[in-house]
């Protein structure tokens, strides 16, 4: 890589930033697509956030990802908006505008292709969701923009399950569905309650932080009956790479896959929205490897 005058930068806001894999990504797609561009993590407290974004523009920053704990209060920070990132309430991608930088977020665009890039279509099927985090909500929202049919949103505190089932379906109902079909639903429950899932072969989401290392023998329900209504289960987390949840689902005869393709997939789609570029397949799947044994 050389870094001349014409080099672009990008660069991930976060604290901790120290333990991220997002350079890897980046700096490869960059060095293979012969994009000059570097990406830098930046170390940024909570209260240096407005002056980070800021100061990112002034210096010409391409653009920025926002990791925990800026991913919501980057909000007023933006000139611009998307609209799904707006009703997500979560921004984790930052493009330069005229003035500005505009959020969106590719967290569950990229679970949305990582589930399409192992052959799982989520559209008119029903999902269990567990956790109602700012990643569950978001991931409430994703599918139900993406045609599922009803998301059982389970979380030990279910008041925050409810708050993000009524936000999500006010947020839906005043919408005009894209293909004639109506939305789904999104039904709140206790974590305590999944015995009263009704009888149906799911897609489960597990986006708790239950079972992230090191206490890998956690998991977030240990009971056979419950994965036995799992058809394919995704777990959000990466590292372990292979978590209790997902080789429960695996026991129960289901599919399992970990969080890593959606944390390539949100870097690959950052990437396309900075340099207007499209990442072939392939190179995805190289960068995938890569991420694999760095973990
Ligand atoms: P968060 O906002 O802190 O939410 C944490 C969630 O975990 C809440 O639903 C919480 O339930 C639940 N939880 C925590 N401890 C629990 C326990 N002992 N028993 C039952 N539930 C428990 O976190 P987040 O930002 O949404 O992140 C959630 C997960 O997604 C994390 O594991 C994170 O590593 C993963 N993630 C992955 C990617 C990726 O690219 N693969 C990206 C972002 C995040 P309560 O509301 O009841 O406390």
């Amino acid at each position: 890589m050389t870094i001349n005058g014409r080099t672009k930068i990008c660069g991930l806001l976060g604290c901790p930033v120290e333990h991220t894999v997002s350079p890897e990504i980046h700096n490869i797609l960059a060095e293979r697509m012969g994009i000059n561009m570097v990406y830098v993590p930046f170390h940024v407290e909570r209260e240096d956030l407005k002056s980070a974004v800021e100061g990112a523009y002034g210096l010409n920053l391409l653009g920025l990802n926002a990791t925990v704990p800026h991913k919501e209060a980057v909000i007023p920070c933006l000139k611009e908006i998307d609209e799904a990132a707006a009703d997500m309430g979560s921004v984790n991608t930052l493009v330069r505008i005229p003035g500005g930088f505009k959020g969106y977020n590719t967290d569950v665009s990229g679970l949305y292709r990582a589930m399409l890039s192992d052959g799982v279509e989520i559209a008119g099927k029903d999902v269990i969701l567990l956790g109602a985090g700012g990643v569950g909500r978001a991931v409430a929202y994703m599918c139900i923009q993406r045609g599922v049919k009803s998301v059982y949103l389970l979380n030990r505190n279910a008041g925050k399950a409810q708050e993000v089932a009524a936000l999500v379906n006010r947020l839906f109902s005043e919408k005009t569905p894209k293909n004639g079909n109506a939305y789904g639903k999104v039904t709140a429950m206790s974590l305590a309650d999944y015995k009263k899932l009704p009888e149906a072969k799911y897609i489960a989401i597990q986006a708790t932080s239950v079972g992230l290392h090191p206490n890998v023998n956690d998991v977030i329900i240990d009971d056979k009956d419950f994965y036995a209504k799992i058809e394919a289960g995704y777990d959000l987390i990466y590292r372990p790479s292979k978590t209790r949840f997902m080789t429960m689902v695996e026991e129960a005869g289901g599919r399992a896959y970990n969080g890593l393709k959606m944390l390539l997939y949100q870097g690959v789609e950052a990437f396309e929205l900075w340099n207007q570029v499209q990442v072939e397949e392939s190179l995805a799947m190289e960068v995938y490897r890569l991420l694999e044994e760095m973990l």
